[in-house]
């Protein structure tokens, strides 16, 4: 039997932290691996320091490592024990960090301290590099925010030249050739517009800036808009579109209309875009949760290609397809489903899909909806059309010479007569003339982005003057932090570009009553 002495002398030896007993004035004893550590030659060279003199003078903190050593022994005294990180310094002058426990116990009849000092200069390099990534990360990550909330703007703003233009082409005396090419280009400039919407989404998903709201709307309202946006496509495949709704279906519910429109768009889409033959079927299930909720679950079942089991899970991510050929073959970008889901799971439900090569794919939505207590719901917009002449002066304020052109002759065709001002404080300054003149405006519609006086702060001016007519902003930008300083400058509402023509109707209706 070896003796307890001997054990406890092993333990103390053989350790690779610098194990050491000390007073409050200096060192007593210590074992090898201290003087491994501080590059000491021997025990006796070791007892003559102070705990500062295996310092630095002034510790990181900015505190003089002597007077920092001091404290921390005294409290260990006062505590009997005490855990702290330390820069040390070896006797060879190099410096490292240190975890230090200092624990209080009695030696030659006296009050000492054992000291534990374990060099961590490995795991606070990795720490320190661990911080720089994180740090690093989020830098690119403001900057690649910043950069989509850029490239959207500067994208969307000739997009929204381009399609208005086409609109206003396509209403216009064309042969069937001219009919069929501008056609086309509308189409496709439609198709540039959703990929730019989807990379808008993922990036304002990412930034956790998607707010959902609350409007009543009809469920099967929904789906047939959503099946007429897609009835020609289907049609050009000879394929069916139908639906099924149970007899419990209510009238109208309440969640977000475009949002669930927008998820439904992607799964038909795709539905259509993955099945050669036969018919698409959107399933409709509604279940009461409480008396305020219920559950919509919409199947969307095809029988087209189908996906792999092991792809299921991936088609989920972002910029993910089931089959790499998939881009070549059928387009998109893999954003779809993504996004589709994040807006599932904001609306308190869930996407999932089920599926086997060669027999079809079922996709499952479920979300939670508000049960609406009205019977009838406002559904002037839709029944409107697009004829109007509502006979009204507008105050346009656009820098974009081109989209001040199309602005222009789109509200010609709506019987509206416009000024244009090329900034802000232009814009301003052409209300305050027309004060008590006829005819007065009647609307303000304002850019955001000008030069020489933004949007916002003309809007404010205008308000200062007392107007108080509408004023609808155009933004390039739907990131709810604009719309809200927006609406704190006194705007009635505003339109993100690129709009269509009928989305300016509905705001018109909302505030130019024709005949008034
Ligand atoms: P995109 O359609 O733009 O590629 P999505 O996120 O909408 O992006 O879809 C991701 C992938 O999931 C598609 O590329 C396709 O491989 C697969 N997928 C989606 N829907 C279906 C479907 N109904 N049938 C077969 N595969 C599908």
């Amino acid at each position: 039997m070896v003796e307890k002495d001997e054990q406890f002398r092993t333990l103390f030896e053989l350790s690779h932290d610098a194990i050491m007993l000390l007073d409050s004035a200096s060192f007593l004893h210590c074992n090898d691996a201290t003087l491994k550590i501080f590059d000491c030659p021997s025990i006796e060279v070791f007892c003559t320091k102070h705990p500062s003199d295996i310092s630095p003078e002034f510790q990181p903190c900015g505190t003089s490592s002597f007077d920092l050593a001091q404290h921390q022994i005294g409290r260990a005294m006062e505590e009997g024990h005490n855990r702290f990180e330390w820069k040390h310094k070896r006797l060879s002058g190099e410096e490292f960090w240190a975890e230090v426990t200092l624990s209080q116990t009695r030696w030659n009849d006296e009050n000492v301290l054992q000291a534990i000092v374990r060099d961590i200069s490995e795991q606070k390099k990795l720490q320190h590099s661990l911080e720089v990534a994180i740090k690093n990360a989020e830098i690119a990550s403001i900057a690649k925010s910043e950069f989509l909330a850029v490239i959207s703007h500067e994208i969307r703003t000739p997009i929204h030249g381009v399609l208005s233009a086409q609109e206003l082409l396509l209403g216009s005396d064309l042969t069937d050739d001219q009919r069929e090419n501008a056609t086309l280009a509308h189409n496709s400039a439609r198709s540039l517009l959703n990929i730019i919407n989807d990379v808008l989404d993922f990036s304002k998903i990412e930034a956790g800036s998607i707010d959902i709201e609350s409007v009543a709307f009809s469920p099967k309202q929904v789906v047939n808009d959503v099946f007429g946006l897609l009835q020609r496509i289907a049609d050009n495949k000879s394929l069916k579109l139908e639906c099924d709704f149970p007899e419990n279906t209510p009238t109208y519910v309440v969640s977000d209309q475009t949002r669930l429109q927008q998820i439904l768009i992607n799964l038909v889409s795709n539905a259509v875009k993955f099945t050669d033959r036969g018919t698409i079927k959107l399933l409709s299930q509604f279940t009461a949760q409480n008396a305020e909720k219920m559950n919509w679950e919409v199947q969307v079942v095809d029988n087209g290609i189908g996906i792999e089991a092991s792809k299921q899970k991936k088609i989920f991510e972002m910029f993910s397809q089931a089959d790499s050929s998939t881009t070549r073959k059928y387009g998109g970008t893999g954003l779809g489903l993504a996004i589709s889901k994040a807006l599932a799971n904001l609306m308190d439900g869930d996407l999932q899909v089920s599926s086997k090569v060669g027999e079809g794919s079922t996709f499952t939505l479920n979300i939670n909806v508000e049960i609406c207590h009205k019977d009838e719901v406002d559904q002037d917009e839709e029944e409107s059309g697009l004829q109007r002449d509502y006979q009204k002066r507008m105050l346009i304020a656009e820098d974009n010479p081109i989209n001040q052109q199309i602005i222009q002759k789109q509200l010609e065709v709506l019987g509206i007569e416009s000024t244009i001002a090329d900034n802000g404080r232009d814009a301003v300054q052409i209300y305050q003339e027309s004060i008590g003149k006829k005819p007065a405006f009647d609307i303000v519609l304002m850019d955001i982005q000008m030069p020489i006086m933004n949007g916002v702060e003309a809007t404010t001016q205008l308000r200062k003057l007392g107007c108080t007519l509408p004023v609808i902003i155009l933004t390039a930008d739907a990131l709810k932090e604009k719309r809200e300083e927006c609406m704190n400058a006194g705007a009635n509402s505003f339109l993100v570009k690129p709009f269509e023509l009928h989305q300016l109707v509905g705001l018109f209706d909302d505030y130019l009553r024709v005949g008034d």
